[in-house]
């Protein structure tokens, strides 16, 4: 159960080492380092590749899941321009209110499953 509770940190912005809240500067800001466990954050260059793919895919079905009940709720007659707008503004915003979390919760999937640290690295560690 030590994976699940990293990923619940991770979904509320904490560290998934020590729980610690002081992660992020601001909702954006994401510190090089945890300032209570002194867990890495910063790593290198394509490491959020994965909290990328987890916002993206999140995006994709809360657009499926919405679009389908829009549809079901409002059949037969489509408010076709409506469901489009919200569509293309839900997809655009969504990403990027949640992206800081989509960080915190791939920080937390990478040391929870694959039990990567900076500096233990497969790659760096020969
Ligand atoms: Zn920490």
């Amino acid at each position: 159960m030590r994976q699940v509770r990293m990923l619940m940190r991770g979904l509320v912005r904490r560290c998934p080492r020590c729980g610690s809240s002081g992660i992020f500067s601001s909702w954006f800001g994401l510190r090089d380092v945890c300032p209570r466990c002194g867990l890495q954050i910063e790593r290198e260059d394509g490491y959020w590749v994965g909290a990328m793919t987890i916002s993206v895919v999140s995006t994709m079905l809360l657009f499926v899941v919405l679009m389908a009940v829009a549809v079901i709720w409002t059949w037969p007659n489509l408010p076709v321009v409506e469901l489009i707008a919200g569509g293309v503004v839900g997809s655009i915003v969504f990403p990027i209110v949640t992206y800081p979390i989509c960080k915190s919760l791939w920080l937390a999937t990478d040391l929870a499953f694959f039990h990567v640290e900076a500096g233990k690295l497969p790659s760096s560690a020969e």
